[in-house]
C-alpha cells in the first residue's frame, strides 16, 4: 500500500525498534502516532523507555504515581487504568517513568516475562486503528516484550557512518522472536533518518542500506531538520510545533 492510513487497520501493533541510541526511534514514535491521529485513526502510543522521551515529547510530564508502562509489566496495572489522552484528539498514551529501568531485571524472575506487552495490550487492542511502540536502545526484555507484542517492526536507522552496525543483531533477534513467540512478526519497514541531501555521505548511506534491505527501505525520508529536535522541548509533536 501507499501509505500506512489509506488502509483499514484494527488494532495494528508497529514496534519501532533499533537497539542504537540516537537513531530517531522516539522521533519517529511520537510524529507518526501524532500523524495518524491527525488524520482521525483512535492511536495508541506506547512509552517503553524508561528514559521516558515519548511521554515528554508528547506533552506528558511525569504520569501519575504508580501509573505507567512500569506497573503494567510488573506490576497488576491494566492498561485501562493508565492510558492517558494527549493534547491531541485521537492520541493516547502509555507514559512511561525511569524506574521502568527496573523492569529489565525484575522481569527475569517473572513468569511470561517476554510476553507481558502482549497480554497487557490484548483487552484495549480492539479500542484503537494503530498501536505505536517506542523501544529502549537495547534488546533486552523491554524490546523483547515489544517484538512479541507487534504485528510488525518500524526500523529507524540513522544516514551516518556505521549506519549498517548492529543491524544484523537486530535481525537476528527479529527472526529468534518470530520462530519462538511471534510467527506473524513482520517487517514494516527501514526509515532512513536525519538526511541531509547536502551530504555525499547521507547519499552514500540511503544507497547502501537500500543495497541490504531492498524494497523494505521506505521511499520517504526523513530529512535532518532543527524544529523536529526542538519540538520535544516544548512537549509538542512537529505538527503542533
Ligand atoms: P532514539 O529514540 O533512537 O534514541 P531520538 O528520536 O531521541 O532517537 O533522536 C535522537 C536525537 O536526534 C534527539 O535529540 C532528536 O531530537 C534528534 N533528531 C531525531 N531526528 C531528527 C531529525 N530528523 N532532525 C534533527 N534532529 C533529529
Ligand atoms: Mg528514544
Amino acid at each position: 500500500y501507499e501509505c500506512l492510513t489509506c488502509v483499514d487497520s484494527v488494532g495494528k501493533i508497529i514496534t519501532i525498534a533499533n537497539q542504537k541510541g540516537g537513531v530517531g526511534k522516539t522521533t519517529t514514535a511520537v510524529n507518526l502516532a501524532a500523524c495518524i491521529a491527525a488524520s482521525e485513526r483512535e492511536t495508541l502510543l506506547v512509552d517503553a523507555d524508561p528514559h521516558a522521551n515519548a511521554t515528554s515529547g508528547i506533552g506528558i510530564q511525569t504520569p501519575a504515581e504508580g501509573r505507567s508502562t512500569y506497573e503494567l509489566l510488573v506490576g497488576d496495572q491494566s492498561a485501562a487504568a493508565i492510558v492517558q489522552r494527549s493534547q491531541m484528539p485521537y492520541l493516547s498514551i502509555l507514559p512511561s517513568h525511569i524506574n521502568l529501568v527496573g523492569a529489565e531485571v525484575e522481569l527475569v524472575a517473572m513468569d511470561q516475562r517476554e510476553t507481558r506487552l502482549r497480554l497487557a495490550l490484548e483487552p484495549i487492542r480492539d479500542r484503537y486503528d494503530f498501536i505505536l511502540i517506542d523501544c529502549p536502545p537495547s534488546l533486552g526484555l523491554l524490546t523483547l516484550n515489544a517484538l512479541n507484542a507487534a504485528d510488525s517492526v518500524l526500523i529507524p536507522v540513522q544516514c551516518e557512518y556505521y549506519a549498517l552496525e548492529g543491524l544484523g543483531q537486530l535481525l537476528n533477534t527479529i527472526n529468534m522472536v518470530k520462530k519462538r513467540m511471534n510467527a506473524k512478526l513482520d517487517i514494516e519497514g527501514v526509515l532512513m533518518t536525519m538526511f541531509d541531501g547536502r551530504l555525499r555521505l547521507s547519499n552514500q548511506i540511503v544507497e547502501e542500506v537500500r543495497k541490504y534491505f531492498g524494497e523494505k527501505v521506505f521511499r520517504s525520508v526523513i530529512a535532518r531538520n532543527v524544529r523536529l529536535s526542538e519540538a520535544p522541548s516544548f512537549g509538542k509533536p512537529i505538527i503542533l510545533y
